[in-house]
């Protein structure tokens, strides 16, 4: 029997505001627990909430990313529940009124492309956070998270693998990161994720029940517990058993879910709008204004760089993936006036693999723009070869300088004095005559050989195309 998953996310994106959505306290991540949590935060009686306008610009960023549409006028809602990092015993939240509705966002996933429905993006507020470790047998409480916004974005029903749940998760998160309106820092939880995973049989019009799986926070883990999750309710089904709604939790350790809370103890929000604020309302100027903001998106910027650059669509891909990425490789580019796709190799290659060595971001590389640049004038204008410019690589990323000093101290400049290469070639044929002989009586896979040989008496220094062009020559019988 085929079965066919069917998959909804709802994604928190945490705003990078300065303060929080309903007061002035900070929202910056790490403090000591509580310093950032004002009468407000901490729900003191008499204190009333007065909404972040920054929040709701950056909810207009999206969704005029996502070609949504802009509601004017949206609504806060109190959804009640008890919970200890939840003093005041409600979260706000937007419930039947919504900030951003009906957008869209295309995916790619393995060479097809497909485009979700997003069903609304809506504001809320965070909860403090319960620390269970370092009480022996008691729980602190920490509220400095507790009013720090969220964009909570809800796609909807039209994700059909763990793959293209992935997919849509990353492409969201570039989303958020290129509009500045989220640091995307997962390990933080600055983004992180619901997955909703139904399966029904193929060809069924009606959806399976669903099992929600809460705050998964690695890419790798959502897909994980998405596939684990469609194998359970498959083997369930199968067994001639019936899938219960419940809310589960993925298990990364064991790489199992397991049951939360049914549908029975499923709560019961009590959504009501909250008298404390009045709705939300926006002007066409703020629209507007927010508009002005956009930065070029992703999927464009790639398309201009397989257009401008040459590149193919994967180098594109990866050269645009943020854009950090994608702006030192435009200005290394431009400062150098190299060939763009040599460009793009050391960005995507050489710098990439010393970032990923070292746990370093784009933006933290000692290799700078101006310094990857004058490393590629000196390849272009022959002044070193592509091996030693990767040795002149290594210094400059160890803190030795930049291109040119590097290559003046250690001497690398490349020798493409003809009489000198020349003259280390008649040498090295003089000290190996008997290669000489067996090269001459037809043994051409000697030539190499001869290549290092020569490579290695000039320190690796000598022009290699001038190398081999006169090594045929002085080789011949
Ligand atoms: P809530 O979880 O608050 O009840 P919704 O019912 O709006 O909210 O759904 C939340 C998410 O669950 C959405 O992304 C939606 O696409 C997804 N979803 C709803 N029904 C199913 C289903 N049968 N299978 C998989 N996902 C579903
Ligand atoms: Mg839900």
């Amino acid at each position: 029997m085929e079965w066919e998953p069917v998959i909804g996310l709802e994604i928190h994106a945490q705003l990078l505001t300065r303060s929080k959505a309903f007061s002035g306290a900070a929202t910056k991540y790490g403090a000591e627990p509580n310093t950032q949590a004002c009468a407000v935060d901490i729900a003191l009686p008499g204190v009333l909430p007065v909404f972040n306008g920054e929040a709701a610009r950056m909810a207009v960023k999206l969704g005029l990313a996502i070609g949504a549409t802009i509601n004017k006028h949206s609504v806060f809602a109190r959804k009640n529940y008890f919970y200890p990092d939840l003093p005041k015993g409600y979260q706000i939240s937007q419930y039947e009124l919504p900030i951003v509705s009906k957008g869209r966002l295309g995916i790619e996933v393995d060479g097809a492309e497909k485009v979700i429905g997003v069903t609304r993006a809506h504001l809320e507020e965070d909860a403090g956070k319960s620390l269970h470790e370092d009480f022996h047998g008691m729980t602190g409480i920490d509220l400095n998270r507790a009013g720090t916004p969220l964009l909570e974005i809800v796609s909807e029903l039209d994700l059909r693998s763990a793959k293209e749940a992935v997919a849509y998760m990353k492409k969201l998160h570039q989303l958020v990161v290129y509009l500045d309106i989220c640091d995307g820092n997962m390990q933080e939880g600055s983004f992180r994720c619901d997955a909703n995973v139904s399966v029904r049989r193929r060809g069924e019009h009606r959806f399976g029940t669903r099992c929600e799986i809460k705050n998964v926070n690695s890419f790798r883990f959502v897909e994980k517990a998405i596939e684990h999750e469609i194998g359970r309710q498959i083997e369930v089904l199968e067994g001639g058993g019936r899938i219960v709604q419940e809310t589960r939790l993925y298990d990364s350790d064991k790489d199992v879910t397991r049951s939360m809370r049914g549908k029975e103890e499923a709560m019961d929000y009590r959504y009501f709008p909250d008298p404390d604020l009045p709705p939300l309302m926006l002007d066409d100027d703020v629209i507007r204004d927010v508009e002005k903001t956009l930065p070029e998106l992703p999927d464009a910027k790639r398309a201009r760089f397989m257009k401008d650059y040459g590149l193919n669509a994967y180098d594109a891909g990866v050269l645009t993936s943020s854009r950090a990425t994608a702006d030192y490789y435009e200005q290394a580019v431009r400062e150098s006036k190299a060939d763009p796709k040599i460009a793009a190799n050391w960005v995507t290659v050489e710098l990439a693999a010393f970032l990923n060595r070292d746990n370093k971001d784009i933006t933290q590389s000692p290799v700078t723009t101006p310094m990857l640049a004058g490393l590629l004038k000196r390849l272009a204008d022959n002044t070193i070869s592509g091996k030693i410019a990767k040795e002149v690589f290594e210094a400059m990323w160890s803190g030795e300088g930049d291109a040119d000093a590097v290559i003046a101290k250690k001497g690398l400049k490349q020798i493409t004095d003809s009489s000198a290469i020349e003259k280390a070639i008649d040498d090295v044929i003089a000290k190996n005559p008997k290669q000489l002989e067996q090269y001459r009586a037809g043994k051409e896979a000697l030539f190499g050989f001869f290549v290092g040989q020569v490579m290695k008496a000039t320190q690796g220094k000598a022009n290699p195309a001038q190398v081999n062009e006169l090594l045929k020559k002085k080789l011949a019988p």
